[in-house]
């Protein structure tokens, strides 16, 4: 045979939130876990200016925005690399850390990034099992053997919306081999004010087998621009510089994410926002028998048990009114539940509203 041959690839491809739905212009989507209240005026007033020198290549070390992060977050930042969403992270880590035959635990339902980058450069990814939609800590440290390399957690984590506590979160690093990379994704650490919570930075900044990924996809209300960054130990970011594409995050993005950590009026708008639609919406949603996780992050895992209707009934029919939710079956198959974004007030009193009349029939 004369064909071109490429790598075979056993791979569900990433389907995103669904955006758009046919004839209909004005949609609600609360189907990808994005910022309630758009993108920070401070940010928009930056990314507007006429000067921001499109044809100049961007900082490829994003020196600037390292910085800004560090003083924020009061890290080391020699300990940095940004990326191109924390997706470029997460494929950037795989490519470091994982061959052929090595292999990659992740939970049950996670982030789908995780098994799709491990398997991309040919690791196993073995799942843990989780407990009641709850990452299971003794399930990951039986999954261990000889070859595995890392593991996976977004915490709280996504699409389930529970968290591992503190405690549980610092026992497993302890248990874990020495040898083995925890990486834990703290995408949405912002929104969580639980108490019994610590993100991965707080707790794991001077650890040498735990990498952190964030990203200003979410709180920040960047997620067009592709931008989130990791934090690791010197040893490892120096390597991720070697591999990393030398003009990764573009200019406008680094300029965009350095104003969104300085506005703190933003931030804690959107933090009590979320709270108060999230609980809102969990109560509202609890009449109609339609159960979630404890408020988290900005989205809640809708369970229809014990609800009147399946899940694809409601979703099906808040989608004819231009509402879309993300289906949590293809990719994360979980039947008979669906991931809830928590909207603008807008978007969530028009969801509600929807709701109630498909409730009423
Ligand atoms: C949304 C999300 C991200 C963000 O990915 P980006 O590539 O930075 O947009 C990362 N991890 C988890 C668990 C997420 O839900």
């Amino acid at each position: 045979m004369t064909t071109i041959k490429f790598k075979k690839l056993n791979i569900e491809a990433y389907k995103p939130g669904k955006s758009s739905i046919k004839k209909l212009k004005k949609i609600v989507k609360l189907s990808a876990n994005e910022s309630a209240l758009g993108v920070s005026p401070r940010v928009k007033k930056v990314i507007s200016n006429k000067n921001l020198n499109l044809f100049r290549y961007p900082d490829g070390k994003s020196k600037k925005l390292r910085n800004q992060i560090s003083k924020k977050f009061r890290c080391d930042k020699e300990k940095i690399i940004c990326g191109a969403g924390s997706d470029e992270v997460i494929q950037m880590l795989c490519q470091l850390f994982l061959k052929p035959k090595d292999e990659a635990i992740v939970p049950q339902f996670s982030f789908l990034m995780y098994r799709i980058y491990s398997k991309i450069v040919g690791a196993k990814v073995v799942y843990a099992k989780e407990k009641n939609f709850k990452v299971s800590p003794s399930e990951i440290l039986k999954k261990v053997t000889k070859k595995t390399k890392i593991v996976f957690l977004a915490n709280p984590n996504n699409p389930t919306g529970t968290y591992l506590t503190k405690l549980e979160l610092i026992e497993l690093r302890k248990k874990l081999r020495s040898n083995i990379l925890l990486v834990v994704d703290d995408a949405y650490a912002e929104y969580m004010k639980n108490i019994d919570y610590r993100s991965g930075l707080d707790l794991f900044r001077n650890k040498e087998n735990v990498f952190i990924l964030r990203t200003f996809s979410k709180i920040y209300g960047l997620s067009s621009l592709r931008i989130g960054w990791g934090y690791g130990s010197r040893r490892v970011i120096d390597a991720l510089n070697i591999i990393k594409p030398p003009f990764n995050v573009n200019g406008v993005a680094q300029k965009a994410a350095i104003e969104s950590l300085k506005d703190n009026k933003f931030i804690s708008r959107s933090i009590k926002h979320n709270i108060f639609y999230a609980t809102k919406l969990k109560n509202f949603l609890n009449n109609y028998g339609i159960s979630s996780n404890k408020v988290s992050a900005n989205f809640l895992l809708l369970n229809f048990t014990k609800c009147k209707f399946k899940a694809k009934y409601f979703y099906k029919n808040l989608k004819i009114k231009g509402i879309i939710l993300r289906s949590t079956e293809d990719g994360y198959k979980i039947k008979n539940m669906l991931r809830l974004s928590i909207g603008s007030k807008k978007e969530n009193l028009r969801f509600m509203k929807v709701t109630e009349s498909i409730f009423r029939k």
